[in-house]
């Protein structure tokens, strides 16, 4: 993760960083990411909670709320937490509006100072953000109560230039509405900064190339990026299965030995976040015997389950039990395992449970 921040900050030599951990640091866990990422300039997150860990860990520096507050009462733990905070929706300066009249004096002008707003435009993405009339007037009122007032909104399709809206429309909308308004931009996502260098303004967002996965989902666009895999799931072989030609193995029968089988069962299912979809064929790394970094790809055999995956290891005949597996990590790209289940490498990483022993390496 450091080196994936280093590399990020070099692509945006003139920009801060905002640090996307969002989702428990993309399933790395908020401890987990802490070390690796403690040389970016601000967090961004979505969970209130997730930013007091971040403060009792001792962070003094930024930290974002990505969808704002959630309800009025918010704000008090915004002002103490001394967060910067999104604003999406009129019915959210209603909040801040409404807060600052039933606070005292003293409180109102601490807010000022402690609490940075983020307007989020909606450029054409659709999701979250205000409409063009909107966002000037939330400017106008959050500015007349006194805040600073900054500008961000987010790419629906940085990693694809063959989609609509594209970057360069939704750069020209966010342009045109901020245009002459004051405060610092934030619009770039890893992708954005991967590929669309021109959007990096004052902060950017990178989030899923601090982990060393690819924004569209294929290893192959990163290969050359120079990231590397921040989350290495590994297990090891604790079963082996001879078939003969003909043989099942697994619920519902779905793989059918061609040819005499062995099979090896890996202690990693669906429990512990392995894709349940990811079909026969899916690549899994075996080590050969106890060597990991010798062994090779061995393809998924029957069903997922629960707490087992059984794969093919009849070409890979040093393959024992004990042999250690890897599921994804820096001998197998997390973007492979999930472009074979019909996934990308974010939901693999976020969906990975809590059941899962983690060993931070720092
Ligand atoms: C998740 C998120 C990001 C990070 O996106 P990546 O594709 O992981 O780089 C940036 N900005 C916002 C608003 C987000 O929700």
């Amino acid at each position: 993760m450091q080196h994936n921040l280093a590399h990020a900050k070099a692509l945006a030599p003139n920009s801060k960083t905002w640090s996307v951990v969002k989702a428990n640091g993309y399933g790395h866990t908020l401890k987990g990411v802490f070390s690796g990422l403690s040389g970016t300039d601000g967090f961004a997150l979505l969970d209130i909670g997730h930013a007091a860990f971040l403060r009792e860990y001792g962070w003094k520096s930024p930290i974002l709320l990505l969808e704002g507050i959630f309800s009025k009462d918010d704000l008090d733990e915004c002002l103490s937490l001394q967060l910067d905070v999104v604003v999406h929706s009129l019915k959210q300066v209603q909040w801040i509006e409404n807060w600052l009249e039933e606070s005292s004096g003293p409180q109102q002008d601490a807010a000022f100072k402690r609490i940075q707003i983020w307007l989020k435009l909606n450029s054409g993405m659709n999701r979250l953000g205000l409409t063009s009339k909107a966002y000037v007037e939330a400017f106008h009122r959050l500015h007349v109560a006194g805040f600073a007032v900054n500008h961000l909104t987010h790419f629906a399709n940085a990693d694809d230039v063959n989609v609509l809206p594209t970057v360069d429309a939704q750069v020209e909308m966010f342009n045109a509405v901020t245009q002459g308004l004051s405060g610092q931009k934030s619009l770039a996502n890893s992708a954005a900064i991967l590929w669309h260098r021109f959007t990096l303004e004052d902060w950017c967002r990178p989030g899923i190339m601090l982990y060393g996965a690819s924004p569209t989902g294929r290893y192959k666009d990163i290969e050359h990026a120079q990231l590397k895999p921040a989350m290495l799931l590994r297990s090891e072989i604790i079963g082996l299965q001879n078939l003969r030609k003909g043989d099942q193995v697994g619920y519902g029968g779905r793989f059918v030995a061609q040819r005499d089988t062995q099979i090896a069962v890996i202690a990693c299912g669906y429990a512990d976040g392995y894709p349940r979809h990811a079909p026969d064929g899916a690549p899994v790394w075996v080590a050969s015997g106890d060597n990991l970094s010798q062994g090779g790809i061995c393809p998924i055999a029957g069903r997922v389950s629960m707490d087992m995956i059984t794969v093919d290891v009849t070409d890979l005949p040093s393959a024992k039990i004990g042999s250690p597996v890897e599921l994804w990590g820096d001998l197998l790209p997390i973007d492979d395992v999930a472009e074979a289940s019909g996934t990308v490498g974010y939901e693999l990483m976020c969906a990975l449970a809590q059941r899962v022993p983690i060993n931070i390496v720092s």
